[in-house]
């Protein structure tokens, strides 16, 4: 069965500004959905901000493997609920890959409880992108490094923990750097954060930003869900797996 990658987008931009517009005339979920739809093994679906639940119904998450979120200017109309929801969705399993300015989303920095806060200048200037992590899946098929002509500058400090891998490194022409691909494990929930995607840019029609989407879906995807992480059940000394007798003091009394 081919992997339910579900694209959240903000769809706020492309309605207020006309570069955006002329970059994404299907909207930029529309254009990252077009990008994961070149895998077969890939079946994109869109949903944005303005639909019903934010398009985050519980139907919706039973039908998504792989969740890809774009945000920027709207992080704070997210409804708290719907945060929790998608959240305990990527504790049970599902995956997630926050794209560029969702650094700020509520759902990215309710996963890594820090700020995510970074530098950042608008100048269309030049990134570099390096591969610090060659035999990583998410890599597969690049070169050494590749460029996006036109971009929007993030610098460090990127204030993320200290990630589980790093696969990108970007350098900007006005000289700063960025940890651009990093990924988590948060519960059963494979993350990658990659940075490109700014609005005003056509970064999601560069060849390469395609090729390491559909490579982080691959990555990202896990076809079990564990709903037992949601609960925390005590194991009386009746059920221990050996047998053991109960001794010394306690806080809890079971009824015998
Ligand atoms: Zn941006």
């Amino acid at each position: 069965m081919p992997i339910r990658a579900t694209v959240w987008g903000e769809n706020v931009h492309e309605h207020k500004n006309k570069e955006v517009a002329a970059n994404y005339p299907i909207g930029m979920h529309g254009q990252i959905a077009k990008l994961l739809s070149e895998d077969p093994n890939i079946v994109a679906s869109t949903v944005t901000l303005q639909d019903p639940e934010h398009g985050m119904t519980e139907q919706k998450l039973d039908e998504t493997d792989v969740l890809l979120w774009w945000g920027h200017a709207a992080h704070k109309e997210v409804d708290d609920a719907i945060v929790e929801r998608v959240v305990e969705r990527v504790w049970q399993g599902m995956g997630l890959i926050v794209l560029h300015s969702g650094h700020h989303s509520k759902v990215f920095k309710r996963l890594m409880g820090t700020p995510a806060n970074l530098h950042w200048r608008e100048a269309g200037e030049r990134e570099r992108i390096w591969v610090v992590n060659p035999g990583h899946p998410i890599a597969k098929g690049l070169p050494d490094y590749f460029e996006l002509e036109n971009e929007e500058m993030y610098g460090e400090p990127f204030s993320v923990p200290e990630p589980l891998e790093t696969v990108f490194v970007s350098w900007f022409q006005g000289g700063e750097v960025f940890r651009s691909g990093l990924t988590y494990r948060r519960g059963a929930g494979n993350i990658f954060y990659f940075r490109p995607g700014h609005e005003t840019y056509p970064t999601y029609h560069d060849k390469n930003v395609g090729l390491v989407l559909r490579n982080a879906v691959n990555w990202a995807f896990n076809e079990n869900r564990y709903q037992n992480l949601m609960k925390a059940p005590n194991r009386p000394v009746d059920k221990a797996i050996e047998p053991i007798v109960e001794r010394g003091a306690k806080l809890t009394r079971h009824p015998k």
